[in-house]
Parts: C-alpha cells; sequence; structure tokens
C-alpha cells in the first residue's frame, strides 16, 4: 500500500456550512524530496575539485606573476572563494531541510555563543557591533544551527547597514528570550520583505552580487529557526534600517 500525505484544508462558508477538502501531497512530497538529495548531492560533488582549484589559486596568487596574470589570478581567486561559500551554505541548506531526528537539543548558553559570534565578526566591515545580553539565558537548541542565525543576521546588517553601529540584543521578556539585530542602513521596501527568506531571493540582484553573499543566508536562519519552534520577523523603513528578530518561546528555555 503506498503511503499518502494529504492535506486537510476546512473552509468555513457562512455560520453553519463547512467544506473539507482533502489533496493527496504524496507526488508533491516525492518530487520535494528528489528535489534536495539532488541539491545535497550536487552540492557535496562540487566541494572537492573546487578545493583543489582553490588550493592552487591561493598558491599562484603568492607567486611574483606579471601584472596582467595577477590580476586575473587575484579575480579567480575571489571567485573561488565565493563558490566555496556558496557551496557550504547549499550543505548546510539541505542538511536543515531534511528531516531533524533529534528535537530538543543540547544545552546553548546564548550569552557566550553571542559573544563568540560577535567576535569572529569584529573584523568584517566598518561598522561597530554592539551587543547587550545582561543574563546567562540557556535554552534547549543546537548551538551550530544558533551561531549560523547570529552570524548570518549580523553579517547582513553589516553588509546592508551602510557603516551604522549594529546593536544586537538578547533579552528575557514573558514570552521567551528575544533575539535582535537592528541596522540603520539602507532598509528594504515593504514588498520585498515576505520573501526574503526564499532561497536566493535578493533585493536588489545587480547591487547585492557585487556585496558577496550567496542569497541563501535569509533560508538557512529560516530552517535553522523553525528547529527552535521560533520565527523570524523583520521590520524595516527603507533609507533607515531594519531590525531581524525572533523569540526563543519559554518552552525552551532551561
Ligand atoms: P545575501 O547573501 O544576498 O545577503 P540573504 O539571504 O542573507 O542573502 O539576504 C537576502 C536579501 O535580503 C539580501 O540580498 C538583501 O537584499 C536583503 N537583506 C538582508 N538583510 C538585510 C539588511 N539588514 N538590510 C537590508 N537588506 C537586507
Amino acid at each position: 500500500v503506498r503511503q499518502q500525505s494529504l492535506q486537510v484544508q476546512i473552509t468555513q462558508f457562512g455560520l453553519d456550512q463547512k467544506v473539507m477538502l482533502v489533496r493527496d501531497i504524496t507526488e508533491r512530497k516525492r518530487v520535494e524530496t528528489m528535489r534536495q538529495n539532488f541539491i545535497a548531492d550536487v552540492s557535496h560533488e562540487l566541494r572537492t575539485p573546487l578545493t583543489v582549484i582553490n588550493g592552487y589559486l591561493e598558491m599562484l596568487s603568492d607567486m611574483e606573476l606579471p601584472a596582467s596574470l595577477s590580476k586575473a589570478v587575484g579575480q579567480m581567486n575571489s571567485q573561488g572563494q565565493r563558490m566555496k561559500s556558496l557551496v557550504n551554505d547549499l550543505i548546510q541548506l539541505s542538511k536543515l531541510e531534511s528531516a531533524h531526528s533529534e528535537r530538543d537539543g543540547e544545552p546553548v548558553n546564548l550569552k557566550n555563543l553571542g559573544h563568540s559570534v560577535v567576535d569572529q565578526l569584529q573584523e568584517y566591515g566598518d561598522a561597530n557591533i554592539h551587543f547587550h545580553c545582561n543574563d546567562e539565558l540557556q535554552i534547549n537548541g543546537f548551538s551550530d544551527e544558533m551561531s549560523s542565525v547570529l552570524s548570518n543576521l549580523i553579517t547582513n546588517a553589516v553588509k546592508y547597514g551602510n557603516g551604522s553601529d549594529v546593536d544586537f540584543r538578547i533579552e528575557r521578556q514573558s514570552s521567551g528570550v528575544r533575539v535582535s539585530v537592528t541596522d540603520q542602513g539602507m532598509g528594504i521596501p515593504a514588498e520585498h520583505l515576505a520573501r526574503l527568506t526564499e532561497r536566493f531571493y535578493r533585493v536588489d540582484d545587480s547591487r547585492e552580487s557585487t556585496m558577496g553573499g550567496s542569497g541563501l543566508g535569509l533560508a538557512i536562519v529560516k530552517h535553522a529557526l523553525e528547529h527552535h519552534d521560533s520565527v523570524l520577523e523583520i521590520e524595516s523603513q527603507p533609507g533607515q534600517g531594519s531590525t531581524f528578530s525572533f523569540v526563543i518561546p519559554n518552552e525552551r528555555i532551561r
């Protein structure tokens, strides 16, 4: 017997009329799993040759070369690094998209994690990152995934923040722990907000492609937050800046 996935939708018409729609989504799920496996396999296969190419390019860029060649090697080197981070992001995203076997996770100290992410990123770009966290907040979660979330949000705030200071806060509130990252940079027009966590979605492709990044960062954030029973919220004013935030619910606090 074929295992079936059914999607049930109940729609209310008027006061006492309800219509139940039952849809077989088995085929859609199968195609989605095939797509995920394909992306995971291709990105793994690309990693090895890319490591070899990048290794030789790094070696070449350390050598004395004629000016014209040196420029070409420099460009190949930076594009090679860009491709490496794209492949790594694709691998990370396909891992996050596949089913999570473990639900609860391990103890994660958000204050320590926040400090270590800020330390790693302090040299990235010109912006000052101000980190505020008063409590030792421990949650049940996944340290690597939470670290990717913080690092993607802070990197974006620096990248799109036009050099403004970045405010990074972890605060206790009644519904859980709120984490927020605010910049006073270019902001995002309202019509783009709903689509920002889609893979490869960028507000302005020609502008963003010169800024590095894969267009996968916020998709990674979205999936990692789902594993923490949380969702990304975005508030933004074009020309004034953005706040990306999420709340880890009380059930996850230790
Ligand atoms: P990218 O690698 O392009 O940064 P992301 O998935 O991290 O990909 O972000 C998707 C898009 O969302 C970015 O290309 C940019 O247009 C927009 N974006 C993300 N963070 C910010 C921010 N802090 N300010 C303005 N725009 C942002």
